[in-house]
């Protein structure tokens, strides 16, 4: 029995922030897809027709770093989004004891990172859920964004389900503060806890809370001056915190490269108009300098 005319159910993949993904056969292609199937809970009478409006948009987003959509239908009252399938993702690498992340292995997956959020973001479309499994790999080893426009469309996911706890060490500090008006500064604060993490092996700044969260984020750069993130006493939910000072990055990151913590704290800048843009943090020397960043085809396999 096919779905929409067109697919073939295969087994369920997982349970995600919007409802569950299974694999599917597409039988006009011949190729295997991942299907979301979306709970449109509140809205579920007349399937949302801005949703499905801003879908359409996101199925033009075509990019090799971009996970692309290939079709949206909605299906017994869910939504549901047909993606290319993939074979793994970023928190699989990181999380792998076998694989080895060389300096060259973290610039690749970093730049394949960037190189789909400036893509995004010079289409004006934000991410806002970034977070190691929303990366995913494919067989030939391409890193490509998934879930993009997906937290503007269907709301704040982690504020819906409550399994969604990590997102929060991802935060932005402006999104923590309750601000309304972000931007695609908040993607590149959350690429650069994925860039952490790629020089860790592990999440970076893993706050139990929001408070906890900024809390952790000041600990490690140093609680911020209003002469360097003027608008932050006027955010919705800011609270003073008690001041304490920034250590040298470097104790943090004792193996990186001096141009690896240069690109870092630049896309941990407090204020979000002051942080580095996606396109930017492409341009700075860190991909320029030896190493090179690994060929996707040799990166390291994921199991
Ligand atoms: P979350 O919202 O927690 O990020 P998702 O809804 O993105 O989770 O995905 C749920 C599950 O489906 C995960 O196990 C994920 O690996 C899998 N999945 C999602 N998209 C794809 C895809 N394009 N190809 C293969 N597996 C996918």
């Amino acid at each position: 029995k096919l779905v929409a005319e067109r697919y073939l159910k295969r087994e369920i993949l997982g349970e995600g922030t919007y409802g569950v993904v299974f694999k599917a056969i597409d039988t006009k292609t011949g190729k295997t897809v991942a299907i979301k199937k979306i709970r449109l809970g509140k809205y579920k009478e007349g399937v949302n027709f801005t949703a499905l409006r801003e879908i359409k948009l996101l199925k033009e987003l075509k990019d090799p770093n971009i996970i692309e959509l290939i079709d949206a239908f909605p299906h017994k009252g869910n939504l549901h989004l047909v993606f290319e399938f993939m074979e793994s993702d970023l928190e699989a690498v990181i999380r792998d004891r076998n694989a080895v992340l060389s300096p060259a292995d973290v610039k690749s997956y970093l730049q394949m990172t960037l190189k789909g959020l400036a893509f995004c973001h010079k289409k004006w479309v934000l991410h806002r859920d970034m977070k190691p499994n929303n990366l995913l790999i494919g067989s030939d080893g391409q890193l490509k964004l998934a879930d993009f426009g997906l937290a503007r469309i269907f709301g704040s996911p982690d504020r819906k389900f409550t399994h969604q706890v990590f997102a929060r060490w991802y935060r932005a500090p402006e999104l923590l503060f309750g601000t309304k008006q972000y931007g695609a500064g908040v993607d590149v604060w959350a690429a650069g806890c994925i860039f952490a993490e790629l020089l860790l092996r592990r999440p970076f700044l893993q706050g139990s809370s929001d408070i906890d969260q900024l809390g952790k984020i000041f600990a490690a750069f140093g609680t911020p001056k209003p002469s360097q993130w003027y608008d932050m006493v006027y955010l919705p939910d800011y609270v003073e915190y008690q001041f304490v000072p920034a250590p040298p990055l470097r104790s943090l990151f004792p193996m990186a490269s001096d141009d690896a913590l240069d690109l870092l704290s630049k896309m941990f800048t407090y204020d979000p108009k002051a942080r580095i843009s996606a396109q930017q943090a492409l341009e700075h020397r860190y991909f320029t300098t030896v190493p090179a960043p690994t060929k996707p085809a040799l990166l390291p396999r994921p199991i």
